[in-house]
């Protein structure tokens, strides 16, 4: 009897064996529906085989077949299985985690098309329009080719504007006509010659000579962009596809251009988590049929099964969006190293700030490092100031010297930025007569003061507070804001310099849609301007008229129980400090600190985030912390503090295991979230071998213990927060 093995989307790290003599055939890699526990479900074929371990009666058979072709390729399988094995995740979770929601939910994988839009006759030559975003609209599509509506969205434009456009017939709706791109000569927009340092990383990079990992460690603004764009125009001219990872496409449009403009006519996909289901659904099916050339995407599109994948870039490969935080929790770039490998293809890894991970095996030569020294287009570099806070009088966070640069830069014309990495007015509030704070009263934290919208909200689990009129606790009135918000800077600035236009970038001010892109859009008209923002302001922004950074709060970087406090530290001050000076003159930066001396912030000052880097990794050596160790945790919470310790301190066993070191149960950073007490084990080793050995006895161990299902618990290998 002929029986499949199938994995289902359930929290078991197993498949399960059906008989399918009675139905067609299934395939390896396709979906079928089988009876699981009583319920239907989609299931995927991972192996076809003539024997089973289940007794004869007990094996049900398959209800129906709903691919007559794989979904999933062998190697795609392979990979997956991987990526369930490293994350000690479930193989059919991880599976169907990969999947697009369509497919999971059993639709037929050519469902849907997406239409794009494009320019009618009148559309393409049509210069006159009232509705400068309209125009704008049109520019687009003309320069960088048709487009979803919802590519258009990620680009900036609203649903209002494609409406008027459409309805002025100046653009309509179709389907994709599929040409076959890669029969047709690929079109190269306009292109600067490499300079030398471009040019010889361009010509280390082959595309032809299987996998190797590069790591491009350029400071911002030496064209690493323009690397990635010659070493595509080579693969996507042999006709092979290309897969862009970033860490986010809605806050940086211009970079999703650029690719658009240097590739004219040449099928590019985005994708990200704002697309819909069908969206998803076709992308995918495009990038398995080879209709797409390109896609740039967010973390999940690694997942993506391309059908003649050839190169893969990792762009701002430090950054930590790449790292999953919950469910299966994959870490993009790792996985693409997984794939790049079983392709055989180059990875390509850029950043002006590489994670201490990735830049220790380019030291030790397991990654080819290349160097990107100078900006393209500015000889000199950026100057930095330490500005010593120690009794220093200031004035909402600003030292007075921090002021009078505000001040001088204005007078110049040109723009300043504050940087603080707290958004609202005030991190909490305090009683002044008996101390109470206004603490969020389902975790252990403070509530944040915005005075905007007069909330307490938590910026852990956001619960909502009125704010209190008198203490809650003494009754008193003097209740008063502590600490620092961007809220409160801007409050500040916009009194200090009334005639100045100031703008606030964070996650409060650009919620409604839209608002991200038209503040963009005032800060590059450009003109004395002061911007306040927190870290969304540092990602990928080209502001030419930048020349003066401000970083009010290093110190939280300097200390603080995570150990990668200061190298996130590092890359914030430098990516942020790279958004100044971008247009000929070299900018300042200004850090503000009651640390002056610390050795870490004067070598970053001093000799910059390389210096900085390889010195921490010195630091991480001497302590054996990754990357020279190998970490994984074990995070467990309920709402019974008790529960989650005794469930802890069984994992623990009697007998040390030869190589790995446990510490804990420990409270995690935020002991209380959203009610619930959270505590984990952390789990260390030399030898990444030994770790995974020990977590596959754990999750076994786990998954049979009696108190497993009254707790919420994952495994993070590789953690980014500890
Ligand atoms: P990065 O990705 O490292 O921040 P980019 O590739 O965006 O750098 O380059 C920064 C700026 O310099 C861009 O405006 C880009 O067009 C320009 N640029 C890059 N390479 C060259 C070059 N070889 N010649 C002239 N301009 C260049
Ligand atoms: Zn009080
Ligand atoms: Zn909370």
């Amino acid at each position: 009897m002929p029986f499949a093995a199938v994995a289902i989307k359930v929290p078991l790290h197993r498949t399960f064996d059906y008989t399918y003599d009675t139905c067609q055939a299934p395939c390896v890699g396709g979906r079928v529906w089988v009876k699981f526990a009583n319920r239907r479900c989609v299931a995927v074929v991972t192996e076809l085989k003539e024997h089973s371990d289940v007794p004869k009666d007990k094996v049900k058979a398959i209800e129906s077949v709903i691919d007559e072709m794989p979904v999933l390729s062998k190697s795609h399988l392979a990979f997956l299985r991987f990526a369930s094995q490293y994350y000690c995740y479930p193989f059919g979770d991880t599976l169907f985690t990969a999947l697009p929601g369509a497919l999971r939910d059993g639709e037929d994988i050519d469902k849907t098309q997406t239409p794009i839009l494009t320019l009618t006759e009148s559309g393409r030559t049509t210069t006159q329009l009232r509705a400068k975003k309209q125009l704008a609209l049109l520019e687009q599509l003309r320069s960088a080719g048709d487009a979803t509506g919802t590519e258009l969205k990620t680009l900036g434009f609203s649903q209002a504007q494609i409406k008027s456009l459409l309805e002025k017939q100046l653009i309509r709706e179709e389907l994709r006509q599929d040409t076959s791109w890669q029969s047709t000569p690929l079109q190269i927009g306009n292109k600067p010659t490499l300079n030398p340092e471009q040019a010889t990383a361009c010509s280390a990079i082959n595309h032809n000579q299987g996998f190797r990992t590069f790591l491009i460690e350029g400071v911002t603004g030496s064209g690493k962009t323009e690397v990635y764009l010659q070493c595509l125009e080579k693969v996507l001219a042999a006709g092979k596809q290309a897969l862009v990872l970033v860490p986010e496409i809605g806050l940086t449009p211009q970079t999703v251009n650029r690719f658009k403009r240097r590739f004219p006519g040449l099928p590019i996909d985005l994708w990200h988590s704002n697309l819909t289901d069908n969206e998803r659904l076709h992308t995918w099916r495009r990038a398995q049929q080879a209709t797409t050339a390109l896609v740039i995407g967010t973390r999940s599109s690694i997942f993506l099964p391309f059908q003649s994948l050839a190169m893969i870039i990792v762009d701002e490969e430090h950054d930590h969006s790449f790292k999953q935080q919950d469910s299966l929790r994959y870490h993009a770039r790792d996985l693409a190293a997984y794939r790049a490998n079983q392709s055989q293809i180059p990875l390509l890894l850029g950043t002006a700030t590489p994670a201490l991970e990735t830049l220790k095996k380019a030291l030790d030569n397991k990654y080819q490092l290349i160097t990107l020294s100078k900006r393209a287009q500015t000889s000199q570099d950026n100057s930095f100031h330490i500005i010593d806070m120690k009794a220093q009088q200031t004035q909402a966070g600003f030292a007075s010297s921090s002021l009078q640069a505000i001040k001088r830069t204005l007078a110049l014309g040109k723009q300043a930025m504050v940087f603080l990495n707290r958004r609202g007015f005030a991190p909490t509030l305090i009683c002044h007569e008996c101390s109470w704070i206004s603490d969020c009263e389902r975790c252990s934290t403070s509530a944040t003061y915005h005075k905007n919208m007069q909330r307490l909200v938590c910026h852990h689990c956001g619960e909502q507070q009125f704010v209190p009129h008198q203490c809650p606790d003494c009754g008193s009135t003097q209740i008063m804001p502590t600490g620092l918000g961007t809220e409160q800077l801007e409050e500040f600035l916009t009194t200090e310099f009334p005639d100045i236009p100031v703008c606030r970038i964070d996650r409060d001010s650009t919620r409604r849609k839209g608002s991200l892109e038209s503040a963009l859009e005032r800060i590059h008209q450009g003109g004395a301007q002061i911007l306040i923002g927190t870290q969304m302001l540092a990602k990928g922004h080209h502001f030419p008229d930048v020349s003066l950074v401000i970083i009010l709060d290093v110190d939280s970087g300097l200390y603080s129980c995570d150990f990668r406090a200061t190298e996130h530290m590092a890359q914030l001050v430098t990516q942020v400090a790279g958004r100044a000076g971008r247009s000929g003159e070299p900018g300042t930066v200004l850090l503000q600190t009651h640390f002056p001396e610390h050795p870490l912030l004067q070598d970053l000052v001093n000799n910059g985030y390389q210096d900085f880097a390889r010195y921490a990794l010195t630091e991480r050596q001497e302590v054996q912390l990754p990357p020279y160790a190998h970490l994984a945790i074990v995070r467990v919470e309920a709402t019974s503090a008790h529960l989650v310790m005794t469930f802890l301190s069984d994992l623990v066993p009697a007998q040390p295991f030869s190589g790995i070191q446990l510490l804990g149960p420990i409270p995690a950073p935020m002991e209380r979230l959203a009610g619930k007490y959270r505590y984990q084990l952390h789990i260390q080793a030399t030898q990444r071998n030994t770790l995974h050995q020990y977590l596959m006895q754990l999750k076994d161990y786990i998954g049979s213990h009696k108190l497993a299902t009254r707790v919420r618990w994952n495994i993070d290998v590789d953690p980014m927060d500890t």
